[in-house]
């Protein structure tokens, strides 16, 4: 189905500033009637009314999207007919991505150059995906006897996800896109403060010619809303991305549903400096790695482990890039810091700044909200990076998510390791050296699902994103991903000739 192109700019904001639940191709009210106000979390104003559905909403949607994947013709499409629909999509979320970059940015608080480049992603995401849609194929498999045996990979039907509010749209894209592309009907479940962008998604999808009730939107609370989805019958595969916390409940639900499931949860990534390093390269990525999207990011490499000989200097750079970021309302020119997502979030996160110089840290640098009044009514921390800090202090064994790096030294590569993969959490983990054998020696040790070297946090929808231990099951991206959304079927035909009757 063709669409044709749209003014850049209409979209993101179709009916102002009021938002509803998009379910089976239409905007509607919470059945309920209920509504809530949306505050920019740089100034406190109000920036968007929006339906809040309930139980009732999450069935409708189920329904729905049951419906649209049995009559929409969507999973029995030529695949390449659904490369094509997603790629008009990554077009046109490419003419919108400034008006959406902005939008996020006003809901979520990231800095206007950060939601550009999320945008960015987001497009290449859904152009990835979209060319893997006419590559799902099965294969022939060997068996004895006169027979061909061979499997058909099918889309699995109803799948759901459930996605945090710290990348809001990159990260729901980053699951629905390929659940799209393999066939699947979709819900998805926005966090409660950031859904926006996913209902300017939804919008897009449907003009890109993505059949009613193929993608539905329901925002509202993860306990009624969330757990009705995962729990609904209906529901064929759970694509959750946030806390160890809930994670561990749509694993039981899961289990309970015996349905497959993928968890993206937490982390505490380490980032080790060995004495070779570039150090202000190195500085400037741990900086990134750290700092980036207000150190709101799942991998978020939190804890520095550097060696002794360059602890000295390479804390000093830090303290100079931390004491140097510029904090402000994301929309504003040169900002490199926004505030954190609310309220509650900038009180937990200087509670732990709190903790850790109570056990033992030193405050290097931030600690505490800025000093500029204009910031006043932003939810702001300062990059905050704290040295020392003992290894069994809340502070390095919880996620912090917020812009507070700890940081202590090691004498031997053999601590370093140890220290490193000290952690419950295994999602990412980074190292600074210009030795070959020490950087794949060490890779090969370290307990997590993604490794940098030489290089802040980097991901691509090419590379599989996926953690070790607590955190969690499963990947997102990669060639591979389509298969967390498909299914496998097993068919075997006797092709033996029958033998002809005597006489006959
Ligand atoms: P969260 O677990 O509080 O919420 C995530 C989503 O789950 C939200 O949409 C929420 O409404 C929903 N939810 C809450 N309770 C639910 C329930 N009982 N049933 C179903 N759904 C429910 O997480 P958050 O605070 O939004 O995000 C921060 C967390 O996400 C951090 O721990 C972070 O590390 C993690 N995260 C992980 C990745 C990754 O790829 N590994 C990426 C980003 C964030």
């Amino acid at each position: 189905m063709w669409a044709p192109p749209i003014e850049p700019g209409t979209m993101a904001e179709a009916n102002g500033s009021a938002y509803q639940l998009f379910i089976d191709g239409a905007e509607i009210p919470a059945s309920r009637g209920e509504r809530a106000t949306l505050t920019d979390p740089a100034t406190g104003e109000p920036i968007a009314d929006l339906a809040i559905g309930g139980r009732e909403d999450a069935r409708h949607a189920m329904e729905a999207a049951e419906r649209a994947f049995r009559e929409s013709g969507w999973a029995a499409e030529d695949g390449s007919a659904r490369a094509r629909t997603l790629r008009r999509l990554a077009d046109l979320l490419e003419a919108e991505a400034e008006s959406i970059a902005r939008l996020e940015t006003r809901n979520m608080g990231k800095p206007l150059r950060e939601s550009r480049g999320d945008l960015q992603y987001v497009v290449r995401t859904l152009e990835y995906v979209g060319g893997l849609a006419d590559k799902i194929q099965g294969e022939t498999i060997p068996v004895p006897g006169p027979r061909l045996a061979y499997t058909l990979r099918e889309p699995l039907g109803v799948t759901v996800h459930i996605a945090p509010w710290n990348y809001p749209l990159l990260l729901a894209v980053r699951s629905v896109a390929p659940a799209l592309a393999a066939g699947n009907a979709v819900v998805l479940k926005p966090a409660s403060l950031t859904p926006l962008t996913a209902i300017a998604f939804a919008r897009l999808a449907h003009r890109a010619g993505i059949p009613k009730g193929i993608l539905n939107v329901v925002v509202g609370p993860g306990k009624s809303v969330g757990e009705a989805l995962a729990l609904d019958p209906r529901c064929r595969s759970i694509s959750f991305t946030g806390s160890g916390e809930i994670g561990l409940r749509i694993a039981e639900i899961a289990a309970q549903r015996v349905i497959p499931v993928t968890l993206e949860l937490g982390g505490k990534s380490p980032v080790i400096v060995f004495p070779d390093a570039d150090l202000d390269r190195a500085a400037k990525g741990i900086g990134h790695g750290i700092f980036g999207n207000a150190g709101q990011m799942c991998w978020a490499a939190s804890r520095l482990i550097v060696h002794e000989s360059v602890h000295a200097p390479l804390l000093e750079k830090l303290r100079a890039i931390a004491d140097a970021t510029k904090l402000g309302p994301g929309l504003e020119d040169g900002i490199e810091m926004g505030p954190l997502v609310s309220a509650d979030q900038a009180v937990r996160v200087l509670e732990y700044v709190r903790s850790a110089v109570s056990d033992g840290g030193v405050l290097v640098a931030g600690g505490d909200r800025p000093a500029e009044p204009r910031l006043a009514h932003g939810h702001f921390v300062r990059p905050t990076v704290l040295d020392q800090v003992p290894g069994e202090s809340r502070a390095v064994r919880e996620e912090i998510f917020g812009p507070v790096l700890s940081v202590v030294s090691f004498k031997e590569i053999e601590d370093a390791i140890r220290i490193a993969n000290d952690t419950r959490y295994g999602l990412f983990a980074a190292m600074w050296t210009k030795d070959l054998a020490t950087a794949h020696t060490v890779s090969r040790r370290l307990e997590a699902g993604m490794v940098s070297i030489n290089e802040a946090p980097n991901t691509f929808p090419q590379t599989p994103f996926g953690g070790f231990k607590e955190s969690g099951i499963g990947f997102e991206q990669g060639t591979k991903v389509l298969e967390s959304y498909t299914r496998r079927k097993n068919v075997i035909v006797n092709v033996a000739i029958p033998r002809k009757k005597a006489g006959a």
